[in-house]
């Protein structure tokens, strides 16, 4: 059958289902690019119309996609901007009458995230082990598995993990929503009356939600504080638990910190296990890279002293991490330029600039203290004066941050005005061959660092 007739055939469905206005504004339009390989890609007017329908109507050109076609196919909704040159392909679609699939609800879930890219070190081991665990036995040990953390740690990354992997060892039905889509999901079936749209809303929201093995919900700090939506989530809660079904939930807090959620659904999310990810170290940090490198297919040679600068310069949250690593590749091809340290040091300069490193900068507080209790300035230890008196001081300064941070030789280095990371080496070096010979030097800087703890 051609495409455009199967289109046409799935837009009168969506239109039987909703109100004029709905229709004209989303659908009216829109048109199928291709579909194949289990993929159906949509072309829409506007990125904001994907947005919209995304968050509101995803459900409803499912089910009008596979009432027509009789296959679950997922989507993916683009405008014409996103579409390549290449001709699309379209398979023959024979919908078979007597091996009809039964209509499932779209999980959500997002391939790109599994256990295998996911990096462990110590600020997430525990996390990613209890992740793991729930992921082979679900339902079982921790439930509901609550993780929490700051943004851009790997919460969402390893809840997809976990339904990842459960649908695929597993034929447990897995749905995966932010705590947004939950609000939004809601609404609309309280709309109903008004909305004037023929789609049972009440009983789809019911199906969808009670009739899965595995409730994943991300965010779930955005639940809000409307007391309905938090009922409605309370019963579908305790409907899943008490038939032993999966609950994963994430936040920006741990349960009792969440300041605009009900009593009892903060006692509820107590019962399982409850486990924090904490934000990644200098080893994690390069781990995290070294793994984006190879998963990314970056075929260009990173090398070592680039990774260690790059970990040092941005910390905490690892999108900008991965943002400073697509940055520099970017740069590098624009620029026909090998990576090096110096190309790295260039195209961050901004990143840095835009204050993506972090706020807490330790080597500035010891570059100060040091400063003062040599009596000079600051801008004297980041300077290129040679004199000892300035320049000794600085060797200590560049000893001290080494020792008490974590930052790498050429982070160190770029804070003390662009020395090289050969320099910042033999300064340690010197410095601590000289507190071996030289007793009163050991007692001055020992000294020094009892004032910066
Ligand atoms: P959160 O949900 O906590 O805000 P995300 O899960 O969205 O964070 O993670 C942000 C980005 O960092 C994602 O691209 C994710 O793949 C990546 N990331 C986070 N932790 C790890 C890890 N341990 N190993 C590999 N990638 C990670
Ligand atoms: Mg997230």
């Amino acid at each position: 059958m051609d495409k455009d007739i199967i289109w046409s055939n799935i837009l009168d469905r969506i239109k039987n289902e909703l109100n004029d206005l709905a229709y004209k504004t989303w659908f009216e339009g829109t048109s199928l690019y291709s579909i194949e390989n289990g993929v159906a890609k949509i072309i829409l007017l506007t990125s904001a119309a994907i947005k919209h329908i995304t968050l509101h109507y995803k459900d409803l050109l499912n089910k009008c996609i596979f009432e027509e076609t009789g296959i679950n196919y997922e989507l993916e909704l683009l405008t014409i901007d996103d579409i390549q040159e290449e001709e699309p392909v379209v398979e023959e679609i024979k919908p078979d009458e007597n091996k009809r699939e039964e209509y499932h609800i779209s999980s959500n879930l997002s391939k790109k995230y599994t256990f295998e890219n996911f990096v462990v070190g110590n600020s997430n081991r525990f996390a990613q082990a209890a992740a793991l665990a729930v992921a082979e036995d679900p339902g079982k040990i921790y439930n509901p598995l609550f993780i929490y953390g700051n943004s851009g740690l790997g919460k969402t990354h390893l809840m997809h993990a976990i339904g990842n992997y459960i649908v695929e060892h597993s034929n447990k039905k897995v749905l995966y929503i932010t705590s947004e889509q939950f609000v939004t999901d809601f609404v609309s079936m309280n709309r109903k009356d008004d909305s004037g749209t023929n789609f049972d809303y009440v009983d789809f929201f019911k199906q969808k939600y009670r009739n899965i093995d595995v409730l994943i919900i991300d965010d779930i700090q955005f639940l809000g504080g409307a007391t309905e939506t938090q009922k409605e989530f309370f019963h579908t809660f305790n409907t899943l638990y008490d038939s032993n079904k999966q609950i994963i939930i994430s936040s920006d807090s741990s349960p009792d910190d969440l300041k605009r959620l009900e009593d009892r659904l903060k006692t509820r999310f107590g019962w399982g296990l409850a486990v924090d990810i904490f934000p990644p170290d200098l080893e994690l940090r390069k781990a995290i890279l070294k793994k984006k490198i190879v998963g990314e297919d970056i075929n260009q040679l990173i090398p070592e002293d680039v990774i260690e600068y790059m970990a040092s310069m941005i910390n905490g949250d690892i999108r900008n991490l991965e943002g400073a690593l697509t940055r520099l590749v970017a740069y590098s091809a624009t620029w026909g330029k090998d990576i090096d340290l110096n190309l790295a040091q260039e195209a961050l300069t901004s990143y840095v600039n835009k204050g993506m490193i972090s706020e807490k900068n330790d080597v500035a507080r010891i570059q100060s203290i040091v400063a003062k209790h040599f009596q000079i300035s600051v801008d004297d230890l980041r300077s290129k004066k040679r004199s000892s008196n300035v320049a000794f001081p600085r060797q200590i300064a560049m000893y001290l941050c080494r020792k008490l941070t974590d930052e790498s030789f050429p982070k160190i280095g770029s804070e003390f005005g662009g020395k090289d990371h050969s320099t910042v080496m033999h300064s340690c070096d010197k410095i601590e061959k000289e507190m071996k010979k030289n007793k009163e030097l050991a007692r001055t800087i020992d000294n020094i660092e009892q004032e910066i703890h």
